[in-house]
């Protein structure tokens, strides 16, 4: 599915070639100590020459190229192929910049633009608290002005590499008579604090990607705020909208995962015979192929939607569906396959060292079902903002 006859005109084919001489003439993997300065110095490189952080403007740290999304798709996948480190993962570059982009302040933007792309500080999200997830707008965190600083009290939670990060983009109640969505800010915060405790949350898989967050008193300063005061619902549609698109990169995510399970079913004995002979394995196969297609086609849509400046709401919210699924059939039929070595492939932490990484992949597909808004809502929204549908009953009142 690499090759789709858009990507193969002589000038992309060209570009193909330019960015293969690229990576040839400068990227090597390094491993052990010196590994993350080494990718630091590739990232650079690699958007000097316009490949990375295209959508960034130079004066931030990006390559400020036009949009192309074929250009793009080649990059990945050259990038892919060759391993090579493609932007900063992580909310930070995912999430924030656009947000900050799109409705920061000048000095907002150079202030933590660039250090964010070079990966010199993490971010984490502070949306969700224990009471409010899909409901988003019922959060209670509070942050009241006092002098130029805002103080936070209240508790988040699901905030992803918190443990890690350096600081949060979170949303907090700082107009407690407004109504629900006007009574709410974007704030900035740095989390190496007093007032901020952190306590990671230990997963299904053994591994603590999440964590709680405690604001007791926390502080910030009055000018990190993006967005206008009690805007902050308006300001996190933007970082919603970035979470949600990207799930389209993980169309090329889906096409490995397809490979790699058909690599598994070529391996494994099913029946006294290779896994992939077998008729039961072979149809579920051919139809998660056909998911798998139908994902990067509609991802192709939505590309196409943004460049062309119209809204590519539904169309984005039914990848992320897509993916959902995809995730959830390639590991049940990996499952399948593997029968009870299902259960003995290495688990959690001891995964990322072994070949086999299914019984992650199962638990991890329950995750992304839930993460960036649960399929529920997503129908829902899909239903009635895209269809036009008459709302949720039970929601309306
Ligand atoms: C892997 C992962 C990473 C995450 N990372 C972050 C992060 O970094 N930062 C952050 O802030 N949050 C994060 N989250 C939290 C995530 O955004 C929330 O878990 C999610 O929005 C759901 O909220 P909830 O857990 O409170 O579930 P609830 O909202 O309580 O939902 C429970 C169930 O009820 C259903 N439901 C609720 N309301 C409706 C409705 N109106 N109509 C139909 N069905 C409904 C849901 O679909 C779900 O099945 C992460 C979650 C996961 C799984």
């Amino acid at each position: 599915m690499s090759s789709n006859g858009f990507l193969d005109t002589p000038e992309l084919l060209a570009f193909r070639a330019q960015v293969e001489a690229f990576l040839a003439a400068h990227w090597k993997p390094v491993k052990g100590p010196e590994r993350a300065a080494h990718e630091r110095a590739f990232r650079l490189l690699a958007t000097e020459h316009g490949y990375l952080y295209r959508n960034v403007p130079k004066v931030y740290g990006g390559s400020e190229q036009p949009a192309d999304i074929l250009k793009a798709q080649i990059i990945q996948q050259v990038f892919n192929r060759a391993r090579a480190p493609m932007e900063v993962p992580g909310v930070g570059y995912g999430m924030l910049v656009p947000t900050l982009l799109g409705c920061g302040e000048e000095w907002q933007k150079l202030q933590f633009v660039p250090p964010t792309l070079s990966g010199e500080i993490r971010w984490a999200q502070g949306y969700s608290e224990p009471n409010s997830g899909s409901d988003l707008a019922s959060i209670r965190t509070k942050a009241r002005l006092e002098g130029d600083e805002w103080i936070i009290d209240g508790q988040k939670i699901w905030s992803s590499g918190a443990d890690k990060a350096h600081y949060l983009f979170m949303l907090a109640r700082t107009e407690p008579e407004a109504s629900k969505h006007a009574g709410i800010s974007y704030l900035l915060v740095d989390l190496r604090q007093p007032g901020v405790t952190i306590r990671p949350l230990r997963q299904i898989n053994g591994s603590e990607e999440f964590s709680e967050i405690f604001f007791d008193g926390a502080r910030t300063p009055a000018n990190w705020i993006v967005g206008q005061r009690g805007e902050g619902w308006k300001v996190s549609k933007t970082t919603l909208s970035a979470e949600r698109a990207g799930f389209i990169g993980a169309a090329e995510g889906s096409v490995t995962l397809h490979r790699k399970l058909v690599e598994l079913a070529e391996r494994c004995q099913y029946n006294g015979r290779p896994a992939i002979e077998e008729p039961r394995i072979r149809d579920r196969l051919i139809v998660l192929e056909g998911m798998v297609s139908a994902h990067y086609h509609n991802m192709q849509r939505q590309f196409a939607q943004r460049l062309a400046g119209q809204d590519a709401g539904s169309v984005a919210l039914m990848n992320k569906l897509i993916v959902t699924r995809i995730a959830a059939e390639v590991a049940d039929i990996a499952r399948d396959v593997l029968g009870d070595d299902f259960m003995l492939s290495p688990f959690g932490r001891e995964a990322e060292a072994g070949p086999e990484k299914w019984l992650n992949q199962y638990l991890g597909s329950l995750g992304i079902a839930i993460a960036g808004g649960t399929s529920n809502i997503q129908r829902n929204v899909i239903a009635e903002r895209g269809l036009g549908l008459p709302r949720d009953p039970a929601m309306a009142s």
